[in-house]
């Protein structure tokens, strides 16, 4: 499958600005946000072996993955991204503060970076394309590292605030914006405290649920949410011929709640649910549903089987 570039080197020019063009602000927080979930979960293992994994720390560990995906998912991807379904203040609140305890980034940049590569998808401009970058397998690898993490240290100084004039305008959406690293905070504090209470008062047992509860779920979350911009725009099956590489990979699906049938995605990017087979799992959209059916959200836009029988959907 040929991606819809011009050719290597323009896509090289596009996706490597030149230094001034580079957001510093956004490259200094790269840093931080791949960084110290990096070195949390080699700290992880290292604790692991030396005193063991326990069941709290899997509880931790399982419970804050949820929690942040769902938020990453659902909230920053289909509610704020997409507006795929309408919530009152209190669920906005804990769809952006369960988002942002996921620390890939403040909900204006997430969304703008986002809606930047729906706008350009694998096309100069698309924040993360993993198209080549250059000739040869180094070129493949070059552009697969790229779109997975590398883009975050190299994006492109310019006004965020164009992609995202409806959240500009909106004071809470401002204000979960603003706390972003106080509910980062809240998302390492959290899981250590609930270590120290499910244990009775260990204190290595917090020192677990930081670990695996806080910077290893932030770094096993954020490779599957990149892996699903790098991998879900290279590998796998492409139902609906949309204009751009968009593949929908099943192996992520459980991992990414639903976020790697990416080709569906692409396709009807407006909906609340991804599930567009019967056999394709989406958590999210199941989640969706489930709030939807006792009145915490309303307006979710669902899949419409008789044009999702049609598989022509263009973008
Ligand atoms: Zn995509
Ligand atoms: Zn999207």
């Amino acid at each position: 499958m040929t991606t819809a570039h011009t050719g290597a080197d323009e896509a090289a020019a596009a996706a490597a600005p030149e230094p001034a063009d580079i957001d510093t602000a956004a490259r200094r927080l790269a840093y931080l946000t791949v960084g110290l979930p990096t070195l949390g979960f080699a700290a992880a293992v290292v604790w692991a072996v030396t005193y063991g994994f326990s069941w709290i720390d899997a509880t931790l560990l399982l419970f804050f993955y949820v929690v942040t995906s769902l938020g990453v998912e659902g909230g920053f991807h289909r509610f704020f991204s997409h507006k795929s379904f309408s919530a009152g203040p209190v669920v906005t609140s804990l769809w952006g503060i369960a988002g942002s305890m996921a620390a890939q980034g403040p909900v204006l940049f997430w969304v703008a970076t986002h809606r930047q590569h729906h706008a350009f998808t694998d096309k100069d401009g698309d924040p993360h394309s993993p198209r080549p970058l250059g000739t040869g397998f180094k070129g493949k690898v070059r552009g697969f590292w790229h779109g997975h993490v590398g883009w975050l240290f190299v994006v492109q100084r310019q006004n965020w605030s164009k992609r995202v004039p409806d959240l500009v305008r909106d004071r809470l959406v401002m204000r979960l914006n603003q706390y972003y690293f106080l509910w980062v905070l809240g998302g390492l504090l959290l899981p250590a405290l609930l270590g120290l209470a499910l244990s009775g008062g260990d204190p290595k047992a917090a020192t677990s649920g930081f670990l695996w509860g806080g910077l290893a779920r932030i770094f096993l979350l954020d490779h599957v949410t990149w892996g699903v911009n790098s991998v879900g725009h290279l590998i796998g099956n492409r139902p609906y011929r949309t204009r751009d590489n968009s593949r929908n990979f099943a192996p992520l699906a459980a991992f990414s709640v639903g976020g790697s049938w990416h080709n569906n995605h692409h396709a009807r990017p407006a909906l609340a649910h991804n599930r567009h087979g019967l056999w394709q799992i989406d958590p999210t959209g199941a989640f969706i549903r489930a709030l939807d059916r006792v009145g915490l959200v309303s307006d979710a836009r669902y899949p419409d089987r008789e044009r999702i029988k049609e598989k022509g959907a263009r973008r």
